[in-house]
């Protein structure tokens, strides 16, 4: 994409800095971007592109020992060795100011080696590389637990050493490091695996001794033969690899694993290395990993994830196993990433229906479709945006009100892919060029769920947007919301009058639906009939009578209403008032024995007066069916994995309210640092932030004299009506959410 050209590359990554609020002196995203890059040209045999990535690299961070192994390497594959030898000269003072000299002295024979094979002295030098020259015949070769494809390799493999102090790798290094062997692997002297298996009582002398003549003869790994002798399992294998290295074993087919976590380092590199992280602790992370001296995943598991890196050691059986379970969509994403999109590819008019229809069962395709679908799910998002535009599609999220780029799969999948969506939701496939509106029910981990599909033909193709009903979350309580207990009292006593009206007022996306059914479920008795009229039906809610608004039969807000009142209902919900009509119904409905629930669009709880009145309710018949009126937002709550203290000032909190006479100077505030768990942004999950205006006598003088809201406002404020300001201060005080979120979502205006 940016290939060329310094500045596209370093803006966007400014941006991505401010977007993830990441310091701008630190380089971690330069790293890792440029290392992505490097990856990317030498995946598709770019090696000279490769190389001068590496080269950045070396510039962002001039003492990164795996920088300039790479490089070297690279410069040796690509047939330059004076280069390969030049950058590993580099590398020695970079352990030698670092005060690493036997760490120098390994780089150095290496760079010697390679130099002497310049100078055409290469064959004796080379010999001496094999490691077969053991010191003690009697005992087998340190191994890492994977064979390596040629001697070549393993030198090459297993020659980074260790490179900056880090906890972790430093506290296995013996203290007692024997002399290295010129341009031989850095292996440090470690019980023998042989006498370990045997310390475990998992081999016996017999079988070691076999095992090892088998050594002697083929050179195969020793740990391979006892294992290929059925001598031990994998797992002793691995436990035996961790003893000897230090690095406790893991089962991952047991162990906590967190998706999260494993999400937190690209698929194809934890393929490449076979590492796993899988657990995180505070700036600690838990990495699986299959080969003990695999130095470079290590380091490359630390500057992905910018966290310290604890090793544990498992089999490469169950790290594949644990990767296929937790990181699907990583891995489907990529192989769809790989599929070769040429010039002929056909335009979504050009593809036939009959392929089409044949496209959508495809396997790619279905589990495309349902991978998004599921992870969109357990991310707790509410929407799923699946957008066209000219190359390609983008699929994004809408987690806690904020969209979040998920991925974007290959063109060539574009048509297919919402096709496969239309047939779930039983859409018209061959109708593109119309919006249409349909649903999918799923059953995921036993919750049922629904979507609500619509799609919107745009320039370059079909829109698809799918709004997730989760039947579970119409089960939440009046008490989950958020409410300060004595608001939650007041709004139930208010709830179990026998008539009058309820009103909550916010902007879309305010939570006003949820709180309505938690109402609803709360004073639901079976001695009460209740009914609602909706437009959509968002959740069905267990004996209650939920009437769909559809304008294309005549069945409005107004006609629903009117035939509902000859329904001898007890408590009526009308999902929103918008005209004068309903609003009139509504009326009429509280005055005659009705509790009547509904929703108004306006900002604050004093405006709902206003707006009644200015929709042409008189005002005598405001002032005597409403009864309460509930102001809400929904914040976002402070992300629990990256919660951090902080000294805030105290203008921060002035700006939500002006009297704070009484708090401290210094104050503890709370704030996401930003995290995997909740994409950097410092947030995870929302809570309710409310006003509850209580109608009293003075409230209904006030708006019989249709009094402007500003009035209505202060005189319940001053009946002890907490504002939304001071619930959202409450809640920054409690740590629960940020001073710039109650602001962003007190603030915002209706749309
Ligand atoms: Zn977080």
């Amino acid at each position: 994409m940016l290939r060329d050209g310094r500045d596209p590359e370093d803006s966007a990554i400014q941006t991505y800095k401010t977007l993830l609020r990441v310091p701008q002196d630190n380089r971690t995203l330069e790293c890792a971007w440029r290392y992505h890059q490097a990856m990317r040209h030498l995946r598709d045999g770019r090696v000279a592109d490769a190389i001068r990535d590496y080269k950045r690299l070396l510039d962002l961070d001039p003492d990164e020992p795996f920088v300039y192994l790479d490089l070297a390497e690279l410069y040796r594959q690509s047939g330059t060795p004076k280069e390969a030898a030049a950058v590993l000269r580099a590398l020695v003072a970079v352990y030698h100011r670092a005060g690493m000299p036997e760490a120098a002295s390994e780089v150095e024979a290496r760079a010697l080696s390679l130099e002497r094979r310049l100078d055409g002295a290469a064959r004796a030098s080379e010999d001496a590389q094999i490691p077969e020259a053991q010191p003690r015949p009697a005992s087998p070769p340190e191994e890492p637990a994977q064979a390596a494809d040629s001697p070549d390799a393993e030198t090459e493999r297993a020659a980074p050493p260790a490179p900056l102090p880090r906890p972790g790798i430093e506290s296995v290094r013996p203290q007692d490091r024997p002399p290295a062997r010129p341009g031989g692997p850095t292996l440090l002297r470690r019980e023998p695996l042989g006498r370990i298996l045997l310390q475990m009582g998992v081999i016996t002398e017999e079988q070691l001794e076999r095992a090892l003549e088998i050594h002697e003869r083929t050179r195969e790994k020793l740990g391979r033969i006892l294992v290929s002798m059925g001598a031990i399992t994998e797992q002793d294998l691995a436990k035996a690899i961790g003893i000897q290295w230090n690095y406790p074993y893991v089962s991952l087919a047991s162990a906590e694993v967190d998706p999260e976590v494993v999400r937190m380092v690209p698929h194809h590199l934890c393929m490449r290395h076979k590492v796993l992280p899988y657990a995180r602790n505070g700036s600690k992370l838990l990495v699986a990993i299959v080969d003990p001296l695999n130095l470079l995943a290590l380091d490359d598991v630390r500057l992905i994830t910018g966290l310290d890196v604890e090793p544990r050691i498992t089999t490469e059986e169950e790290l594949l196993q644990a990767l296929q379970k937790y990181h699907q969509l990583g891995a489907l994403l990529e192989q769809t990433a790989h599929v070769e999109v040429g010039p002929e590819v056909p335009t979504e008019e050009e593809v036939s229906l009959d392929r089409l229809r044949q496209m959508v069962d495809e396997a790619p395709v279905v589990k495309l479709v349902n991978l998004i679908l599921d992870q969109a799910i357990r991310e707790g998002a509410s929407d799923v945006h699946i957008e066209p535009h000219r190359h390609g599609i983008h699929v994004r999220y809408r987690i806690d009100g904020i969209l979040h780029d998920i991925l974007s799969p290959p063109k060539n999948l574009k048509a297919a892919l919402v096709s496969r969506i239309k047939i779930m939701a039983n859409l018209d496939i061959a109708e593109r060029r119309r919006p249409q509106d349909g649903r999918i029910h799923l059953r995921v981990d036993g919750r049922e769920i629904d979507l609500r599909v619509s799609t919107l033909p745009t320039l370059f193709g079909e829109k698809v947007v799918m709004r997730i009903l989760d039947q579970s979350s119409a089960l939440i309580q009046l008490g989950q919301l958020g409410m300060a207990s004595g608001v939650q009292e007041t709004w139930e006593r208010l709830a179990s009058k026998p008539y009058g009206m309820l009103l909550i007022t916010g902007p879309t996306g305010s939570g006003k639906t949820t709180t309505l059914y938690a109402t609803l479920t709360k004073i639901n008795t079976l001695e009460k009939n209740i009914v609602t009229i909706e437009d959509p039906v968002e959740y069905q809610l267990p004996r209650i009578n939920q009437v769909q608004v559809n304008p294309k039969v005549g069945l409005t807000f107004a006609t629903a209403l009117r035939s509902i009142l000859r329904q001898d209902p007890d408590i009526i919900m009308v999902g929103e008032i918008r005209d004068q009509e309903t609003a009139e119904l509504a009326v009429q409905a509280a005055l005659t024995g009705h509790l009547v629930f509904s929703t108004l669009h306006t900002n604050d709880a004093a405006s709902a007066f206003t707006r009644l009145l200015d929709m042409g309710i008189e005002p005598y018949l405001v002032a005597s069916s409403v009864i309460g009126v509930m102001a809400q937002r929904l914040a976002r709550k402070i992300c629990p994995r990256c919660k951090e203290p902080y000294q805030a000032p105290r203008e921060a909190l002035r700006r939500l309210s002006e009297d704070l006479e009484e708090v401290d100077k210094e104050v503890v505030l709370f704030r996401g640092a930003g995290c995997e768990a909740c994409r950097q942004t410092g947030y995870k999950g929302r809570i309710g932030i409310f006003e509850l205006l209580v109608v009293t006598d003075r409230i209904r003088s006030l708006v019989l004299a249709r009094a402007p809201a500003t009035e209505i406002r202060e005189a319940a404020r001053s009946e002890g009506m907490r504002t939304m300001r001071e619930d959202g201060l409450e809640k920054v005080l409690e740590g629960l959410s940020t001073v710039e979120e109650v602001l962003r979502v007190v603030y915002s205006t209706e749309e």
